[in-house]
């Protein structure tokens, strides 16, 4: 059985296309967003708060060592159907998933090489919040919530028809300090949106809904919406719902606060962009978060956005999160040359290193890509110290060029 689901997605990743569709002016996210902005000052606090934080940090992206690790976060999907059988209708099978996720990863890897490789991936959670083995996807018939057989979900804020949302992720909800959430629907706002997330402000419902027919491996939307959870807005943000050009004064505050993705107009996706004559228009046309009807990159400017995000809450404790097993903390090096543990650790590691790199450098960054020691391997078990280190994620570096790299909790 388990064979004959790999070979299936194998077989479909070998054919899907590694650009998605265009997303298209079906994004409920700025909808809700602009909504909360406007009514709910402890919501505007969180939001002015992490962007002066994310913002402070991509200004001194030259420092920050650890946009060289590869960040895995535990995902749980849970699937809130209207009663139908597994693999029919709103209550799409595994494989589906499966691909969904593995065509997400494609996109954040950089798979068809026109964009930047975020280093990002997502797994779905081989354990759930009690410890006990998952398989990372819940499913829960949604049909007797009010209004959701009918028009699905309604996002918090909006007028339209369909289920309250909370009542409906409260059918399914995992911690979100250490999981991503994403719900899937039969249908948001009767059909009037595919997707919509939560900008990275926490909280019991923080994540990401998204319509059944729009998780799949080729979904432009599930990156869009999976970016928008990670802090990125639309590249055309500013524009006053396509009304006039974005302000182009400072780019880390205008605009989609990304340097490398040039102003412009939700409507405009030709060959020159009438906002702007500088910068690579390419990169906000084909980009996951334009409306333009095709996309397929994300860039180095969205890179640091969103690894900066990792840097604060609450995504941050997404990166210690051991959802998926050994996989969230324990990355491997490349070559496997060294082995770190404990991991979490309390007052000392050991660094268990291969001959190889005996008499070679070692750091620790914290999680500003300050250095906070260093020293040499001399030996193949060797002992660091963290008795002084406040509690936290740190990146351990050694060998030449600090090519090795392991992520090491201390607790
Ligand atoms: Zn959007």
């Amino acid at each position: 059985m388990k064979i004959t689901s790999n070979l299936i997605l194998l077989i479909s990743l070998l054919f899907f296309q590694i650009q998605g569709k265009g997303q298209h002016a079906e994004c409920g996210t700025d909808y809700i967003h602009n909504n909360r902005m406007e009514n709910d000052s402890s919501y505007r606090k969180q939001i002015y708060s992490i962007e002066s934080q994310v913002e402070a940090i991509t200004q001194n992206h030259a420092n920050n060592k650890l946009t060289s690790a590869v960040y895995t976060i535990p995902v749980v999907v849970h699937v809130i159907h209207l009663g139908e059988a597994i693999g029919s209708g709103s209550n799409i099978s595994d494989i589906q998933i499966k691909q969904a996720i593995a065509g997400l990863n494609t996109r954040f890897r950089n798979s068809n090489g026109l964009g930047v490789d975020i280093e990002l991936e997502f797994c779905l959670a081989n354990k759930d919040p009690n410890g006990n083995s998952t398989n990372g996807i819940n499913r829960v018939n949604g049909s007797s919530v009010t209004n959701y057989s009918a028009s699905g979900i309604k996002p918090t804020g909006n007028t339209c028809g369909g289920a309250v949302e909370t009542a409906i992720k409260d059918l399914s909800r995992w911690p979100v300090s250490n999981y991503y959430n994403i719900w899937v629907v039969s249908k948001i706002c009767n059909g009037g949106f595919v997707g919509f997330a939560s900008y990275p402000v926490g909280g019991l419902y923080d994540g990401l809904v998204i319509v059944s027919t729009s998780m799949t491996s080729n979904s432009g939307t599930l990156p869009h919406e999976v970016g928008h959870g990670f802090f990125l807005y639309h590249t055309f943000n500013g524009d006053g719902g396509n009304v006039s050009c974005p302000a182009d004064t400072n780019c880390l505050i205008n605009g989609d606060h990304v340097c490398d993705t040039p102003p412009h107009k939700q409507g405009d996706c030709g060959t020159t962009n009438p906002c702007s004559s500088t910068g690579v228009w390419d990169n906000s046309r084909y980009n996951y978060m334009a409306y333009c009807p095709l996309v397929n990159r994300f860039t180095q400017g969205q890179k640091d956005r969103i690894r900066a995000t990792f840097l604060v809450a609450p995504r941050a404790s997404l990166l210690s999160s051991i959802g998926c097993g050994a996989v969230g903390i324990n990355e491997r090096s490349s070559s496997n040359l060294f082995s770190i543990f404990p991991n979490p650790a309390q007052s000392l590691i050991n660094v268990k290193a291969d001959i190889k790199l005996l008499g070679s450098s070692y750091v620790v960054y914290d999680n500003t890509g300050k250095t906070i020691l260093k020293g040499i391997i001399t030996s193949e078990d060797t002992i660091i110290e963290l008795g002084s280190l406040s509690g936290g994620i740190y990146l351990f570096s050694v060998g030449e060029n600090l090519k090795q790299s392991f992520k090491v909790i201390k607790e």
